[in-house]
C-alpha cells in the first residue's frame, strides 16, 4: 500500500512528486505514455522563471525528474490502464500487470493535441502529418509545409518551421487569430510565412507521403491546392481524462473539475493538477504551481485521515 500515487510526468506531476517526497510521503509516480509530458516535445522554453537564457523543454523535464528522484520519488515507466478511485484504498491497474493500492492519488495526466478529423490525418500520420513541429520540422528542411491553427501554438510552431522550411502556409479558419498580439506580429513579420485567412483544409493529398493540401476559402468558396511536404495540426488540446469518466466530475470539455482555490476533486483523497484540470492558463509554470498545491492538499488530507483513524482506534480500545 502506498500513501500517494501520482499519475503523469509533466511539470505538474514532477512538482507534486518533489513536494510530496520532501514531505516524507514516498510517492510513486507513474510516468504515463508520454514521459515528460508535452514539454518533452517542445524546443526553447523562454517564459519559465529562473532561466534568463531559456531552456530546452526536454532538458527542463529531465531536471525535474532528477529533482523528484533525488528526494526519493519512485518513478515507474508504466501506464495506468484502469483506476478505481471511489474505494479506500484506491486502485490503479498498470499496463505492466501490477496493481497499485494508494491512500491518495494526484492526477496530472495533462492533455493531448486535437486533430481535424480528416481521414488522411490518420493515414499519413508520421508520413508528413504531425502535431509537433519541434519533433518533425527537421524532416522538411528546405521544403514547403502547411500548418493549421491561429493560436499561440500555431504561431510558435509556424515561426519554428519558418527557420527550417522554404515556405510555411498558415491556414487560419477565421479572419483573425486567437494568438497573443506579440506572436501574431512575429508571424506577420516573417517573410516566408504566408497566412491564408478564412481558410480550412478540406483534404491532405498523397498516397504514401504528404504531397499537398486542398484548402477552401470559407468566404469566397474558392478551392486551391498547395504543394506541401509537411502538414502540421496546431488547433489546441484535449484533456487526458478517459480513465476517470464516471468517477470524477468533469466539465463539458472533459477537464477535471476541482473545488475552488484547491486541487480537491469530488472524490476524497483524489487531487488534480496541471493541464488536465486547466482549460484556461495551460502553462508549464501554472502546471507546476498546481502540482505543488496538489501535494500540499494531499499531505494535509492524509494527515487528517490518519488523525481521524487514530482517534477512532483509541475510542474502540476504551
Ligand atoms: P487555442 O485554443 O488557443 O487555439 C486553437 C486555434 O486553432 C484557434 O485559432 C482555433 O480557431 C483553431 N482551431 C480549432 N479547431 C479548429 C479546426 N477544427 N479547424 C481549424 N482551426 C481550428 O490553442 P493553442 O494550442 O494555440 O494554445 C493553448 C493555450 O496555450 C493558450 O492559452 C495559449 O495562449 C497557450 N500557449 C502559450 C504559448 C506561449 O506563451 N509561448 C505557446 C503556446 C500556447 P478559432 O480561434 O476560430 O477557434
Amino acid at each position: 500500500m502506498h500513501e500517494l500515487v501520482i499519475l503523469g510526468s509533466g511539470p505538474a506531476g514532477y512538482t507534486a512528486a518533489i513536494y510530496a517526497a520532501r514531505a516524507g510521503l514516498a510517492p510513486v509516480l507513474i510516468a504515463g505514455p508520454e514521459i515528460g509530458g508535452q514539454l518533452s516535445k517542445t524546443s526553447e522554453v523562454e517564459n519559465f522563471p529562473g532561466y534568463p537564457e531559456g531552456i530546452l523543454g526536454p532538458e527542463m523535464m529531465e531536471d525535474l525528474r532528477k529533482q523528484a528522484e533525488r528526494f526519493g520519488t519512485d518513478i515507474r515507466y508504466d501506464v495506468a490502464e484502469k483506476v478505481e478511485l471511489r474505494t479506500d484504498p484506491k486502485q490503479i491497474w498498470l499496463a505492466g500487470a501490477e496493481v497499485l493500492h494508494a491512500e491518495a492519488v494526484i492526477i496530472a495526466t495533462g492533455s493531448s493535441p486535437k486533430w481535424l478529423g480528416l481521414e488522411a490525418e490518420k493515414r499519413l500520420y508520421g508520413a508528413g502529418v504531425s502535431a509537433c513541429a519541434v519533433c518533425d520540422g527537421f524532416f522538411y528542411r528546405g521544403q514547403p509545409v502547411a500548418i493549421v491553427g491561429g493560436g499561440d501554438t500555431a504561431c510558435e510552431e509556424a515561426l519554428y518551421l519558418s527557420k527550417l522550411c522554404s515556405e510555411v502556409h498558415m491556414l487560419v479558419r477565421r479572419d483573425e487569430m486567437r494568438a497573443s498580439h506579440i506572436m501574431q506580429e512575429r508571424v506577420k513579420a516573417t517573410p516566408n510565412i504566408h497566412i491564408h485567412w478564412n481558410t480550412v483544409a478540406e483534404d491532405i493529398l498523397g498516397e504514401k507521403f504528404v504531397e499537398g493540401v486542398r484548402m477552401r476559402n470559407r468566404v469566397t468558396g474558392e478551392e486551391r491546392i498547395l504543394v506541401v511536404k509537411g502538414f502540421f495540426v496546431a488547433i489546441g488540446h484535449q484533456p487526458n481524462t478517459d480513465l476517470f469518466v464516471g468517477q470524477l466530475e468533469l466539465d463539458a470539455n472533459g477537464y477535471i473539475l476541482t473545488q475552488p482555490k484547491s486541487t480537491h476533486t469530488n472524490l476524497p483523497g483524489v487531487f488534480a493538477a496541471g493541464d488536465v484540470q486547466d482549460p484556461v492558463y495551460r502553462q508549464a509554470i501554472t502546471a507546476a504551481g498546481t502540482g505543488c498545491m496538489a501535494a500540499l492538499d494531499a499531505e494535509r488530507w492524509l494527515s487528517a485521515k490518519k488523525y481521524a483513524e487514530s482517534q477512532a482506534a483509541a475510542t474502540t480500545n476504551e
